[in-house]
């Protein structure tokens, strides 16, 4: 089985952003807002600063209160604010505050940017594919079927959700699973010499774990990419690369 690591693309572009920085005549900065209650945000924006301070960008955490309208708006207001992410939970209201123009998720969130950027990488053949895709959340499942559908001549696409009558029926045909539904070992079967992409977080005694059963998908799977060290950090090369663009739009 051929692991589909991140560390390598995750490495291009952050390459091909650097180059990018040295460009800028200043240095761009994120601004990182979570409710501090919420550990997974918390884990994430620790990855995003360290990130941020290896690629030579400029961070600062935020926490969400009482009056995070007024902090939204401040932060949007602020010129020396690049961009604004702010993580998961999060209201749909005070989502929509974020000015579009500092939404490093826009135009495409950096999860389905970076499962596309994998597949790239690795030179998985998506003209004329099946590709399934377990989850059609607005961040992750939605956007990526978006991506994918954008592609000339591009796979054939089937999204997959809580409603779907039989995910193994699907999950088995594909010759491209895409999990992101959340849900531990949740993609048990796949086909013979199918690609998976596992973008599951979940925490199981924890320990972080994907959407894949790797033990039992390994045994008829072409290739597979870990969790951690797949989908995850090339998401956050995404996510560097988005502000890095947002600095030079707001420039011209
Ligand atoms: P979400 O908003 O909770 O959406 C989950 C989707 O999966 C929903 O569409 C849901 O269907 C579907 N689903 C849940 N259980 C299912 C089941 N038993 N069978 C079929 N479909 C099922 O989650 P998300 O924000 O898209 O995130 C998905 C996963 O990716 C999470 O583990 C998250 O932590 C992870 N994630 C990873 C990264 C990364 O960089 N690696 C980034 C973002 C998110 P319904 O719509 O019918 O409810």
């Amino acid at each position: 089985v051929i692991e589909l690591r991140g560390a390598p693309v995750a490495r291009a572009i952050r390459d091909e952003t650097a180059a990018a920085i040295a460009k800028l005549e200043w240095v761009p900065h994120l601004a990182s807002v979570l409710d501090p209650a919420a550990e997974d945000a918390a884990a994430y924006s620790r990855q995003l600063g360290k990130a941020c301070e290896r690629a030579g960008l400029r961070f600062s955490e935020h926490a969400i209160d009482a009056d995070a309208g007024v902090l939204i708006r401040r932060l949007n207001d602020d010129d020396d604010v690049t961009a604004v992410f702010l993580h998961e939970p999060a209201s749909v209201d005070l989502r929509a505050l974020v000015n579009p123009a500092k939404d490093p998720e826009r135009p495409v969130p950096c999860t389905a940017q970076a499962v596309v950027e994998l597949l790239r990488h690795y030179h998985i053949g998506l003209d004329g594919a099946d590709v399934v895709i377990v989850g059609r959340s607005a961040t992750v499942g939605r956007p990526l079927a978006n991506l994918l559908l954008d592609m000339r001549p591009g796979p054939t696409v089937t999204i997959c959700h809580t409603g779907t009558k039989s995910l193994r029926a699907h999950t088995m045909r594909a010759e491209v699973v895409v999990a992101a539904a959340g849900r531990p070992r949740l993609v048990d079967a796949v086909a013979d010499g199918a690609v998976v992409v596992d973008v599951g977080t979940n925490v199981v005694d924890g320990q972080l774990a994907g959407d894949v059963d790797a033990a039992a998908v390994s045994r008829t799977c072409g290739a597979l990419s870990p969790v951690p060290g797949g989908v995850g950090p090339v998401t956050v090369a995404c996510l560097l690369r988005s502000v890095v663009r947002m600095a030079r739009l707001a420039a011209e």
